[in-house]
């Protein structure tokens, strides 16, 4: 069964694709065993009793009483030229657990990516008959236009072309994408909220209805580890000290409330209430 939450009368659906325990370090290089354990909280849902990480990659599903949006696509399978070795070739059920969860890829008819690295936009495209189509074809894709900006005229890294040509350039070709301001509403209930730092156009998924809220974190925190150490940069971000501002500025403003904060990369229950605790913060 996929785990939900409702927020008003928003569902929120999450579809795993992945979920691993250790090996994260490359990205969080000060999440060490010994700076993880004395965090007790993270056990058992973020981290093990070895204070190796546990990190989850999945979709989203928003579903408002008009519309049914996929927020961050995963890895997808079938892809080659990934920087990670794991993150090639995949052959998930992804597809068939969002079908499961009552979503099937055709129904989808809005797709936001947070920001366009590799494991956000994988699923933008499937291979049939030896080429990349859009997984949802009834869907726009929402994509931050300094976000596309960015990446569409200087990609340092070689993965990244391969990212672009295999899962942004054909949902460009087939006409389904919008670009969009970091700060755009999608409908009555959903709106972007620019969380920059991770990358020059990172957006996070803000839901209200009847009185309630939540966030849906995109990367701006890559594990709960970083709502107890808001200093910590991962690797992947792109302007590490602006991304730790982000943090900090933004978990301040969501501590002793009840806004429900939804992990993009949070594993086991991936969401809770952030509360206060000494200098920094923990997850409920
Ligand atoms: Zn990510």
């Amino acid at each position: 069964m996929a785990m939900k939450w409702r927020i008003g009368e928003v569902t929120v659906t999450k579809i795993v694709e992945l979920e691993v325990t250790g090996g994260s370090r490359f990205i969080l290089p000060q999440a060490t065993p010994d700076a993880i354990l004395p965090i007790g909280w993270l056990q058992p849902d973020f981290a093990d009793e070895r204070g190796r990480l546990r990190m989850s990659i999945h979709a989203l599903v928003v579903e408002t009483p008009t519309r049914r949006i996929v927020v961050d696509t995963c890895l997808g399978n079938d892809k080659e030229n990934r920087r990670i070795p794991t993150w090639n070739k995949l052959q998930t059920s992804f597809l068939a657990d969002l079908a499961a969860a009552g979503y099937p890829r055709e129904t989808i008819d809005t797709v936001v990516c947070t920001h366009l690295h590799v494991d956000h936009v994988g699923w933008n495209t499937m291979l049939m008959d030896d080429r990349w189509v859009p997984t949802f074809p009834n869907g726009r894709y929402l994509m931050g236009r300094i976000e596309f900006e960015h990446w569409t005229t200087q990609h340092e890294r070689e993965d990244m072309a391969a990212v672009l040509a295999d899962s942004v350039t054909p949902v460009c070709d087939a006409g389904l994408v919008d670009l969009v301001e970091t700060g755009h509403r999608i409908c009555e209930e959903i709106s972007l909220v620019p969380t920059l730092g991770h990358t020059p156009g990172h957006v996070s998924v803000r839901i209200t209805s009847r009185g309630e809220e939540a966030l849906i974190t995109g990367d701006f925190m890559h594990h709960p580890c970083q709502i107890a150490r808001p200093e910590w940069s991962s690797t992947a971000d792109s302007d590490p000290a602006e991304a730790a501002h982000t943090r900090q500025h933004v978990l301040t403003r969501l501590a002793d409330t009840s806004i429900l904060v939804i992990g993009t990369h949070f594993a086991g229950r991936t969401a809770g209430r952030v509360v206060r605790d000494g200098e920094a913060f923990r997850l409920e």
